[in-house]
């Protein structure tokens, strides 16, 4: 398979991949082997396994051909070398936390991460005796002041979950890198299309295959992506010994959705920027949240290091109105379900109480923030279902 030439667009890459795991059988599709167990022709193929060595079939929890084909076509998305995959986004978190972190050890958060990261970082705080601190997102260089002789690791989520804050990335990982803690970020919102971690300074990739990739809002699972090989295998080290694995057959449902997922995401660009736009000019409105608007915070950097921005964006109602009728309003909705996992074919809502959220940086707005995903529909029609329920404010 030499179509897969290295000069060519990454698109082309991502539809003509190089990788051939079960050399003999050609197909577009990908192979789905499922095995508990790996066999083994003699015992010198047993005694001679390490676990270190990608190229061996150990056991079907670690690698079958399937996950190693999906592996590999993430690692040539996201521009990195190395990647693991775990049965859910929240589980690549949990496999970064376990692979690099002990007790007596720090690790720095943004203030706007991923809710159940944030979750997961108190439990080790509470019960694990690790240290948890929370930064200001927007901080920048100003890291440096936080960081002490045992923080082991400083997560980063660009834009924030919810708030859309966009971070000056590689200010953070460039005094991360000097005084030697590892960086991993929550790179899910880019899909890693719009964002490449590895040219930012960044260690650790993480990745919802739940969302884009999938973009059939039918399977769950996660990535952790790296380019640093020790670092690789200290995540590969714990992942092991959790017993993680994904199954042959949900990663077949991942790469089917692979090829296509460049074309849907600029789709939900598109009809996201459009929506945006015109809530802004609604008087309903206070804030529109969307990394692409000057007024976001971390624009300028948005501007500097994405190439777009997905479905993805939050709104902020006038503080006239109460939590109750920002309620009714994502109820009236007909075409925006209510549900979190986004990255499907269908538009999504959800209302969040940001000042519950936060511990760390100051919250400036007074209305209920509303979260939409954009999804495949025509514009137009969400454009009209939106009017339609902002007449329950009335
Ligand atoms: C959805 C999501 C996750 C977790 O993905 P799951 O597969 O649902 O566990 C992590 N980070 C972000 C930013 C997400 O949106």
């Amino acid at each position: 398979m030499k179509k897969s030439d290295s000069s060519r667009a990454l698109q082309t890459r991502i539809v003509h991949p190089q990788d051939d795991l079960t050399p003999g059988f050609e197909s577009f599709a990908a192979p789905v082997t499922r095995a508990s167990t790996v066999v083994f022709p003699d015992l010198a193929s047993v005694r001679s396994l390490d676990w270190r060595n990608d190229a061996q079939w150990r056991y079907g929890l670690h690698a079958t051909p399937t996950s190693t084909m999906l592996a590999n076509r993430l690692a040539t998305i996201e521009g990195g070398e190395h990647t693991l995959l775990q049965p859910s986004g929240l589980s690549a978190i949990s496999n970064v936390y376990f692979g690099l972190v002990k007790a007596g050890d720090d690790v720095l958060i943004p203030d706007n991460v991923y809710s159940p990261n944030r979750e997961h970082g108190d439990w080790l705080a509470r019960d694990f005796g690790i240290g948890v601190r929370y930064y200001d997102p927007m901080i920048g260089a100003g890291i440096a002041d936080l960081i002490q002789p045992n923080t082991r690791l400083i997560w980063l989520e660009a834009p924030g979950s919810v708030t859309m804050e966009v971070p000056d990335v590689p200010a953070i990982t460039a005094v991360a890198r000097a005084r030697n803690v590892v960086t991993a970020i929550d790179n899910t919102w880019s899909a890693g299309l719009a964002f490449r971690p590895f040219d930012h300074g960044v260690d650790i990739s993480v990745q919802a295959l739940t969302k884009y990739q999938s973009g059939g809002s039918d399977v769950l699972m996660g990535a952790t992506i790296t380019v640093d090989r020790e670092l690789y295998l200290k995540l590969k080290l714990a992942r092991m010994r959790m017993g993680i694995g994904v199954s042959s057959d949900d990663c077949s449902l991942v790469l089917r959705g692979l090829p296509s997922m460049k074309a849907r995401f600029d789709t939900h660009d598109r009809n996201a920027l459009a929506l945006a736009q015109w809530l802004k000019g609604r008087t309903e409105i206070a804030a529109v949240l969307h990394p692409a608007f000057p007024d976001c915070p971390g624009h300028a950097f948005f501007k500097r290091d994405f190439t777009g921005a997905g479905g993805l964006f939050s709104v902020v109602f006038d503080g006239r109105y109460n939590p109750a009728q920002i309620d009714a309003f994502c109820e009236a909705l007909d075409l925006f379900a209510l549900g979190w996992s986004w990255g499907g074919a269908h538009s999504l809502v959800m209302p969040y109480d940001v000042a519950s959220m936060r511990t760390a940086a100051n919250w400036p707005h007074r209305g209920t923030l509303v979260r939409f995903y954009v999804g495949l529909e025509e514009a137009a029609d969400l454009q009209a279902d939106i009017e339609r329920a902002l007449a329950v404010l009335k």
